[in-house]
Formats: C-alpha cells, structure tokens, sequence
C-alpha cells in the first residue's frame, strides 16, 4: 500500500524558523513501522508556507497515495485541512487519517466539521495506524472501530474507540533511524509534570517511558552514519532518570560517535554529574523552561520550580561548558510591569546564554484551555477560525495587547542589552579533561557572535570584541581549531594580516588535517605578498571550493 505521511504547512511566519522545521519525532515512528509491515512510506516535510500549492497538488497527483497521514501540532492544523481538501479533490477515494498532538484533541471537532478527515489517530499511533491500514486494506480488523486508540464517524457522528493501551516495550518499535534519515529523537516518551500550559501530559499521560540506552545510541549510531553530526534530543525532559541519561553518555563515548547535541530539561532534574557526563559525551546546549520570575506566576502555570532551582541549574549548567537556554513565557495570567520586572531580574542573575520569548498560548488538551472554554462558555469550534492559536491575553481583560508587546520588547532588550555581562561572568569549572571541552564551548559561543545567530542582532553590543575576547579565552584552555579559524579571520578583516598569519601558523600546526585554516592562512600570505609561501599551501589543499581562485591569483602575482 502507498502511504504519504506529511507534516503540513503552519499559517503564520516564524521569528524562529528553526522551531518549526522538523517534523515530530512520531512521525518516522509511524512512518517505520508501516514500512517494516510491507507498506510503501514517504515522509513529506510541507511545513512551510511558501511551498507552491501547484507543487504540492503535482506530488498528490504523481504519488497516488491511498491512505495520507497528517502529523498535527496546532498551529499546522490549517495546512493539514487545506492540504487534505487538495487530495480529496484529486482523488477522493484517499484515506485521510489525521493525527497528532493537534488532532487527539480536536478529533470530535474535526470528524464533525471537516469533511475530508476519515479517521484521528488519539495519542501513540503506530499501532493505531498500522491497525488501520490493514483494516483499509481488508487484511485487518473488518470494523475499524474494533480498532483501540482511533475515532471515526458513525451514522453521521463523530465516535472514538476504546482507549489503546500505552506501548510497554518502547525498544520493540521498529527503530525509525533503520528506516529514515532526521536529527530529532528522543529517549523517553512523557514527562511526569503537570504544567497548565503544556499539552504534553494531556497527550502522553503523566507516567514516562523510556527507551532503553542502547536503542537510543543505535539510533544515533545509525543517523550518524548517514552523515549526521548534530542532533536535537527533543523528550520533555531528558534528564527524569539519570542512570539512564549518563549510560547513554557512556555509550556515545565508547562508540566514539563524535557527535554534538542540545537538550531540554528542567532546572529540578540536574546535578553536577549528569552535567558532567552530558558534556562530555557533546551536549553542547540545554533549554529550561524558566517561564516567569514572579513566583506567583509560575504557581497559576503549575510550574513548581523555585527560584533557587531556576538558579542553581544555571550556573552549574554554563560552568560545565553547556549553553543554558531559558524559555521564559509572558502575557499570563497576573502579567504585570512587577512581574515582568521580576522576569528580568531573574534573568540577570542566571545570566543565560540563549533565551526565548513566547507569549503564552492556549492550546487545546491543556488545563489552562480548559479553564478558558469554561470561563468564556466557547466551544471547540473557536478553532473553525482559520488561525494557528489563540493567546491567553486575548481571552483576558485585564491585558492589552499593546501591553503584552512592550512586555515582550523589554523582556528581549534587557536579554541583549546584559547578554555581553553575561559572557564576561562566565567561569567554566576546572576539571581534569574539562579543558578542551571549554575550548570547545567558548569558541562555539564567539562563532554565535561572529557569524552565528547573535551577529545580526543589532541590540547586541560590542559583538566582534566579544567574539575576539572569547576565541582567546578558548586558546587559553586548549588549541582550538575554530578559534585560530575565527581569531585569524577578524585580524583579516582588521587588516592586521601578520597577526592574523602568526596565529593560523600556530593553529596549522596543531590541526594539519583543516584545510579552512590552511586557505586562510593563504589568504594572510597574499595580503603580506608571500605569494610563493600561500601557493604551497594552496596546492596541499586542493579540494576546497576557492583554492583555485586563490592559486592562480598567486601565480599571476609570481609571473
Ligand atoms: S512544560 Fe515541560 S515540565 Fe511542564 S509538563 Fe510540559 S514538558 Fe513537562
């Protein structure tokens, strides 16, 4: 059977478009336990909205799929619609299955109101969904309602079915790295907090479940030999169970992966050797989400972490060479200048290296939604609006939106206006082994303010001396390859080409293998008239895109 699996188009522009571009993990899961059941699968990232609708009608009409699952947050939930209307009109005898966080809460609303939606998907889905192909297929159950975990309509009403039992053996899924190529994945499934404004308990119930350290590091393995070197380790909270999270460092180091790796945790579920092991084995960011800090903020949001806590996971995080990124919500219930102001002395004294800004939304499946629906007396039907989401100020009198923006402003200001402040307070911890980790860590923080995210921020001040203060802090603990590379190109750009000559010599020296530092390093020459001296160079390395240029422009300057 020919199956698209897609994860749709969102409606709004993202400031950060990085937070939408991956599909969720469940997903592939789906998708390889499909494919390991004989099932033809692709997987279509249609989450932007630039793509052509002619594009995207050209690929139904070619692929033919019969059955196409769509992977809902909320805010795609349009895309999904639209998408699912395109396939109906070319074909309506496709199978429309809707699925994800943003359809196991909207199935009712959306098997009544939108026609082209066959079946939701309630919750963990891949045995849902293979049931349900084979039921499409006539190799499964002859009623798809005899199918636990799906809804569909009955007679003209939305029903759903029994309840699926939680999947108990997470190892036994069809390992989806065998399968497809992503960066996403995750050890657990669930998280046991309860945050009024988080879907995650409503979706995967409170009791976590893991993944054993050997699955999790085969994936990685596997993804890592398709070329992958960077991954987003996205479960709620990756740290709940630290035996776990530090034999998956073990492993990583055994295998000698080499890989580099950000994570999200909370503040409550750190200690300095989980840190440790995380570090070494190439954690090289953690997100907490802070959210607020005024404590009674974070009291309404059900949050239940201090500020001791908030503090405490900071400073040790940074020490151990780990960008801390806090996630800090504005726009909630009790938001006021006060509790703003305390956000941002929170903020000063945590001193982040990255953080995010969101206004609080209120998403279906969440209690804070639920407190909504009963105070306005609204129904799921608000969602037949074609927006992504609703925000909590929206629903609440006693905030503005004129208000919440400023928050917002001030909230980001503060951030880059302290962000130089908080760099110079950093103190990586001296550890036997640490040394070139930190070298590591600081020269990856001045590329952020190089070239990186924070080169274009124009709040940011001071930003080329910060990237030169840190790749020197970065030589100071070890030799560092893209800390001559980065020293070395802002002497280039100063014009001080001895400089910037003497320190990529040095840096050849230890890492004759980089040809970036060796093309550099041609550079300076030419600019001091070594052309014979950058000529060498340049014919060692003769794979690098601009070498040719380079060479013939020595050789035309010895003629
Ligand atoms: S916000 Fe984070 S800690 Fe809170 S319930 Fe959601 S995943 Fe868990």
């Amino acid at each position: 059977m020919r199956i698209l699996l897609i994860y749709p188009y969102f409606l709004d522009r993202r400031l950060n478009p990085e937070d939408i571009q991956a599909p969720p993990m469940g997903l592939f899961y789906v998708a390889a336990m499909l494919e390991a059941h004989g099932c033809e699968v692709e997987v279509l990232n249609w989450h932007d909205r630039t793509i052509p609708r002619e594009h995207m009608e050209g690929v139904l009409r070619e692929r033919r799929p019969q059955v196409i699952g769509f992977s809902l947050l909320h805010a795609n939930r349009w895309g999904g619609i639209e998408i699912a209307r395109i396939a109906k009109r070319i074909d309506p005898a496709t199978v429309v299955v809707f699925g994800g966080v943003g359809a196991t809460h909207l199935w009712e609303h959306l098997l009544q109101h939108v026609a082209e939606v066959d079946y939701v998907v309630i919750g963990e889905g891949e045995h849902a969904f293979l049931s349900l192909v084979r039921h499409i297929d006539g190799r499964g159950p002859v009623d798809a309602a005899a199918i636990p975990g799906i809804a569909l309509r009955r007679d003209g009403r939305a029903v759903r079915t029994a309840a699926a039992e939680p999947i108990r053996d997470l190892d036994a899924l069809p390992m989806p790295a065998r399968h497809f190529d992503f960066a996403h994945l995750s050890l657990t499934r669930g998280c046991p907090a309860d945050c009024r404004f988080c879907g995650s308990p409503g979706f995967w119930g409170r009791r976590v479940r893991y993944h054993s350290a050997g699955y999790f590091v085969e994936q990685l393995a596997a993804l890592r030999q398709k070329g992958r070197r960077f991954f987003w380790v996205s479960d709620d909270t990756f740290t709940l169970n630290r035996r776990r999270v530090i034999a998956v460092c073990r492993q990583i180091l055994r295998r000698r992966l080499g890989i580099h790796w950000a994570a999200i945790s909370r503040v409550d579920a750190v200690d300095e050797e989980v840190l440790a092991w995380m570090r070494r084995a190439g954690c090289i960011q953690i997100s907490y989400g802070v959210e607020s800090g005024s404590e009674e903020i974070r009291r309404r949001l059900n949050k239940k972490i201090s500020a001791a806590q908030i503090r405490a996971a900071f400073a040790l995080t940074q020490r151990y060479g780990i960008m801390a990124r806090a996630y800090f919500i504005y726009g909630c219930p009790g938001e006021t200048e006060q509790t703003i102001q305390e956000s941002i002395d929170l903020m000063l004294e945590i001193q982040p290296l990255a953080a995010v800004f969101y206004i609080l939304d209120l998403f279906p499946g969440t209690a804070l939604y639920e407190d909504f629906k009963r105070r306005s007396r609204l129904t799921d039907d608000i969602w037949l609006e074609r927006v992504e989401d609703i925000m909590y100020f929206e629903t609440d009198p006693a905030l503005s939106a004129e208000r919440i923006l400023e928050f917002g402003r001030r909230l980001r200001e503060a951030f880059y206006r302290y962000l130089p402040g908080f760099v110079a307070a950093l103190d990586p911890i001296d550890r036997p082994g640490f040394a070139p980790l930190h070298a590591d860590f600081l020269s990856r923080l001045a590329l952020t303010f190089d070239q990186g995210d924070y080169a274009s921020v124009d709040a940011v001040p001071d930003k080329p001396q910060l990237a030169a203060t840190l790749y020197r802090r970065a030589l100071g603990y070890a030799p560092d390859a893209r800390a001559y590379l980065g020293l070395g190109v802002l002497n280039q750009k100063a014009g001080r080409h001895a400089e910037a000559a003497d320190l990529l010599t040095t840096g050849r020296a230890h890492f004759p293998g980089d040809e970036q530092l060796q093309v550099c390093l041609a550079v300076s020459l030419m600019n001091l008239g070594r052309f014979s001296d950058a000529l060498a160079i340049l014919e060692r390395c003769p794979s690098r895109p601009q070498t040719q240029r380079l060479a013939s422009a020595c050789r035309q300057a010895l003629k």
